[in-house]
């Protein structure tokens, strides 16, 4: 089945679990953080696998470089796994408009919402946040000569891309993603 549940999380400041939290919260007994909930649509679906939470810390995902090369396409490995980049213009989303979620292609961690998403004429897709900023670890990248803050999945290490300093309201950031690096779930 594609898609089992499509929910509305519509209070913009409830601190109950969002219904993907919740999925969580039955499936084992980690438990689902409430440090920050999202009034985003939320979709459940086969591709998407949600964070679980032990002791308040995103349980991880960690699989040799074996493992990866033998589970993802090669321009995926390249990209997620040897913090690659595509070119510009070449994605499959940077100029998909679609309402919907993005998540990870290494682990299946909803990453970034439709509603973020905007035109940055960069080629790549771009965002002004994440979901929830406890999925997405950044880290300074220094090669090519450029200071740049380099974006992970916050589970899996996959690489995203990068976050400038030169994005829209409300933000002001901007997460310049290669479309490779992430899975679109059609809500
Ligand atoms: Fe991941």
């Amino acid at each position: 089945m594609k898609y089992l549940i499509i929910l509305l999380a519509i209070a913009a400041c409830n601190n109950a679990p969002s219904p993907a939290e919740a999925l969580v919260k039955e499936g084992s007994n980690a438990v689902a953080s409430t440090k920050e909930d999202s009034n985003i649509p939320e979709i459940v679906s086969d591709s998407i696998v949600p964070a679980q939470y032990l002791d308040g810390k995103l349980v991880k995902v960690e699989k040799t470089e074996d493992t990866w090369k033998s589970e993802l396409k090669e321009e995926e490995f390249r990209v997620l796994r040897k913090e690659g980049t595509e070119r510009a213009f070449t994605g499959d989303l940077w100029n998909n408009h679609e309402p919907g979620i993005y998540v990870c292609a290494g682990c299946g961690l909803p990453l970034f919402a439709s509603e973020t998403k905007f035109e940055s004429g960069t080629g790549w897709p771009s965002f002004f946040k994440p979901i929830r900023t406890d999925c997405i670890a950044d880290k300074t990248d220094n090669s090519y000569g450029m200071d740049r803050e380099e974006v992970e999945c916050a589970r899996c290490g996959g690489h995203q891309g990068h976050v400038f300093p030169d994005g829209p309201p409300p933000t002001g950031l901007r997460y310049c993603i290669n479309s490779v690096s992430l899975n679109f779930v059609k809500q």
